[in-house]
């Protein structure tokens, strides 16, 4: 979602920008834009729709030599994806590039509006650039910077940039944005990647900070006061930008799964690093997350609560945060979050902190907020993930919170510490051999793409797994998809099924096979077509269609049942001509609430 690049320094700040623009690519954007500025003028360029189409608008625009320049891929939130909204911004004096949402931008608007000032978009971020402004007619750039930060309220990242004045200047609340220090050139951006070619030293700016990149020198201001800050040095190694042959991210992530799996795998079996997956000290969990994340953190509680005895609840990090709150010192809040930036759960974070209460985070990015603020951090370590809707980061989720189970219920003595760890030693090429059945996908894809609707059903932690199936179908192939509790549909939601509608069931747990079967029956006699989503060892669906996946434990099961759910959204998505790596609408990385 959103991302910010700003550069100063001797390098062509076109090329700096238009790369971090693509390196940001994948967090998610609907148009995108760049203001250059040789200090007395500025230049803006803005384009709606791809990073490339901004490219060749500059390239058309000719040459401007600029000495600094601060770049954007909007996110829209206020005021629709169109060229007047996107960012740069610039009123009077004051030129900017924003994340986050102003939520008084409304009030300020008028006001602003009362002085004389005429809005040209229909977003908060105009309003912000305004401010600004008025606030440079009265006091000097400190003072109107701080006043500005007084006067709004919600989130922001903006990177500035005032006429007559050769300096960048940055400031931030609840939305990501690092300073990157080079050999005499600085940097602003949302993330490392995308400008992690040019340094790996960066810091963080905190809310109280104003950071002002010079040419030869930055500073950071706290309360007026000069102050020095730690550079932080980042592992990153950037975003692996090629797709080895595959058509689409989406794809060759999915493929990835194996690999990234075996190497999490292989890292927890040294037993002193398990410690780090034991909960065994907390009575009650809960899990605090968003889309995904959420749906990983269902089967988590399903699998901690069965075999590590210990009682969990899944929370949308949205919800969370507002509502009341039955901790005590021994629950852990379990954070879990791909970019970890996500500003829901940050937010669920800062208060369980706040109160005293232990929090552990399952991020993949380790230079994130999450991963720098939680007590207790789980990596996953899937490496970058391009394709907006999240694959193998998903996947390794699931692994992650399915090793927390086998090694808790250990620790409790509660299960056979050999028969566990060999099931996830096998799990890896066992994923291998469901990835290979791309005919099978492809072949239920066909029935699928042509339709306007569709249900998931299945029971327990079936349910948790048709939740992101659905998720993922919706995600990729905008084909309206719904997750159900195979038991709930009658008490209302079949009133929807209709002749022809697809309901894939998915069956994994032997005890619930015959609820499960009855449940789709009542579908399919009311003219649904039934798709079964099972294992080797459950199969004796002679007259479906199918996916079959090799049987493996409960604890593992998930993660081979999963990714075929994710093969078959990519087919239709595919068949139906999707954008499948930057679906409509979507964000890669939520920073907003
Ligand atoms: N609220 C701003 C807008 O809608 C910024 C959105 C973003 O973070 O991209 O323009």
């Amino acid at each position: 979602m959103c991302g910010i690049i700003a550069y100063i320094g001797n390098r062509k700040t076109t090329d700096v920008l238009l790369k971090g623009l693509y390196a940001l690519e994948y967090r998610g954007y609907d148009s995108a834009g760049v203001a250059l500025s040789d200090s007395q003028t500025t230049k803006i360029i803005r384009s709606v729709g791809r990073v490339s189409e901004l490219e060749e608008k500059i390239k058309k625009e000719g040459n401007f030599s600029s000495m600094y320049g601060i770049a954007h891929t909007r996110w829209a939130t206020n005021g629709e994806a169109n060229l007047q909204n996107a960012h740069p911004h610039k009123v009077g004096q004051v030129t900017l590039v924003h994340n986050g949402i102003i939520e008084n931008a409304d009030i300020l608007r008028k006001n602003l509006e009362g002085c004389g000032y005429i809005f040209q978009s229909n977003t908060d971020s105009e309003v912000a650039a305004a401010l600004l402004d008025s606030l440079l007619r009265e006091s000097d750039t400190l003072t109107a910077l701080t006043k500005m930060k007084e006067e709004l309220t919600g989130s922001y990242a903006f990177a500035i940039m005032i006429e007559n004045d050769s300096n960048l200047y940055a400031i931030r609340k609840d939305s990501p944005l690092l300073i990157g220090v080079g050999d005499k050139e600085f940097f602003l951006a949302s993330d490392i990647t995308a400008i992690i070619e040019y340094t790996n030293q960066y810091f963080l700016l905190e809310p109280t900070e104003i950071a002002v990149l010079a040419k030869e020198e930055y500073k950071v201001y706290e309360e007026k006061q000069i102050i020095t800050k730690e550079l932080l040095t980042s592992e990153s190694s950037g975003i692996d930008q090629q797709k080895n042959g595959y058509d689409h991210y989406m794809l060759k992530e999915i493929m990835e799964e194996p690999k990234v799996l075996k190497n999490l795998i292989d890292r927890y079996q040294d037993q002193e690093k398990q410690q780090e997956l034991d909960l065994s000290n907390y009575q009650k969990i809960d899990i605090v997350a968003c889309g995904s994340a959420m749906y990983a953190g269902m089967i988590g509680q399903s699998l901690i609560e069965k075999y590590a005895d210990i009682q969990v609840n899944v929370f949308s990090a949205s919800e969370y945060r507002y509502k009341k709150k039955f901790y005590d010192c021994n629950t852990l809040i379990m954070l879990i979050s791909q970019s970890g930036e996500t500003a829901d759960t940050i937010a669920a974070m800062r208060e369980a902190k706040k109160d005293g209460i232990e929090t552990l985070g399952i991020v993949n990015n380790p230079d994130s907020t999450i991963a720098r603020e939680c007590d207790r951090i789980i990596l996953t370590e899937a490496g970058v993930e391009i394709a907006v809707a999240t694959t193998k980061a998903y996947i390794l989720q699931v692994c992650v919170l399915a090793l927390m189970s086998y090694v808790t219920a250990t620790k409790k003595n509660l299960f056979d510490l050999r028969a566990g760890m060999d099931d996830f030693i096998k799990i890896p090429s066992l994923l291998e051999n469901v990835l290979e059945n791309q005919d099978e996908y492809k072949r239920i894809a066909a029935q699928l793409q042509d339709k306007e609707s569709c249900f998931y059903i299945g029971r327990g932690i079936d349910y948790a797994i048709c939740l992101e199936g659905s998720l993922k179908l919706k995600e990729v192939s905008y084909i309206h998809s719904e997750a159900y509790q195979a038991g709930e549909l009658k008490h209302g939601t079949i009133s929807l099924v209709e002749q022809d509608m697809p309901i894939l069931c998915v069956i994994t747990e032997k005890e619930l096979k015959e609820k499960s079967i009855s449940n789709l029956k009542e579908t399919e006699a009311r003219g649904a077509k039934g798709i079964i989503i099972t294992t080797t060892k459950l199969d004796d669906f002679n007259n479906y269609l199918k996916i079959v996946v090799p049987t493996t434990t409960e604890l593992t099961q998930s993660i081979l049942v999963v990714p075929a759910l994710q093969l078959l959204s990519y087919y239709v998505a595919l068949n139906r001509g999707c954008d499948i790596d930057k679906p409509k609408n979507l964000a890669k990385s939520v920073t907003v609430e």
